[in-house]
């Protein structure tokens, strides 16, 4: 696993080797090995199944930003919420939902 956003065990930023996993990063920014199973799925979607490029963009910020994020997975769900995201017909569980 790879580490972004990350902060040393003792909380400083560094570049040392023990530091802990991005808890609020998707999994794109995590590097997480997950992510490339959720692009396959993603990909294998059929078109009109999936969200608009930029409408997906626009809810991954969104989640980004939330504090439901915990890596790469939505805690109200349990989806992946790039994979969530991916799909036009979903939605943000939350009430009332982000996007
Ligand atoms: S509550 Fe909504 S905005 Fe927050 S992580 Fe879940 S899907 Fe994303």
């Amino acid at each position: 696993m790879n580490f972004t956003r990350s902060e040393s065990d003792d909380g400083k930023k560094d570049g040392g080797a023990q530091r802990k996993p991005c808890i609020r990063c998707l999994l794109s920014e995590s590097g997480d090995e997950l992510y490339r199973t959720v692009r396959e799925y993603i990909s294998a979607l059929p078109d009109e199944v999936k969200a608009d490029g930029r409408v997906y963009v626009e809810r991954l910020k969104i989640c980004g930003g939330c504090d439901k994020l915990m890596r790469g997975t939505c805690v109200l769900c349990g989806c992946y919420v790039e994979a969530r995201a991916a799909k036009s017909a979903q939605h943000c569980p939350a009430v009332p939902n982000k996007w």
